[in-house]
């Protein structure tokens, strides 16, 4: 099981990788010692953009991959072909892209139990809600998981080019 740790540039990316289902922690912190410190006593992969962290990182016997491109999409694909991580979104298996916690499935029938607030539209509209067993945020299928759905195709269309020059 993957588990990662991204840098402070790479909120964004931070997201993506917990609904593509890895655990994936995110630091702001501006000091690469405590960064490798939390990658090596979590045992996650630093991903960075920044060149000194990485050397260091490595040099410290921490797994890290240093992530190229300016687009979010280029790096988001370069990340999933090389930790071979399938570019589909699976809400059984995705974690909370808040704070990474776990996620609980909850059909419609089951959500009022929960007492979140949701707008009766929403209940209505949609069959399957997951709720965040640590932050309690509900997600479902709404006019995000469209986007993101676009999103994904973008990066496939990169995977593919990347296929294609290597
Ligand atoms: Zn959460």
């Amino acid at each position: 099981m993957l588990k990662f740790l991204c840098d402070g540039m790479l909120g964004r990316i931070a997201r993506w990788l917990r609904l593509l289902g890895c655990d994936t922690s995110y630091s702001s912190l501006d000091d690469d010692k405590k960064l490798i410190e939390i990658a090596k006593k979590e045992k996650r992969i630093l991903l960075t953009k920044d060149l000194e962290l990485y050397k260091s990182a490595l040099k410290n016997g921490i797994q890290a991959f240093l992530v190229k491109g300016d687009s979010f999409e280029t790096m988001l694909a370069q990340i999933i072909s090389y930790f071979n991580i399938s570019p589909e979104i699976n809400p059984e298996l995705s974690r909370c892209p808040e704070c990474n916690g776990e996620m609980q499935h909850v059909p419609a029938s089951d959500i009022k139990k929960f007492n979140l607030n949701l707008p009766e539209t929403t209940l209505k509209v949609y069959k399957d809600f997951w709720i965040c067993k640590v932050c309690h945020k509900t997600y479902w299928k709404g006019r995000m998981w469209n986007n993101m759905k676009k999103t994904l195709e973008k990066v496939r269309e990169k995977m593919k080019n990347n296929l294609e020059v290597s």
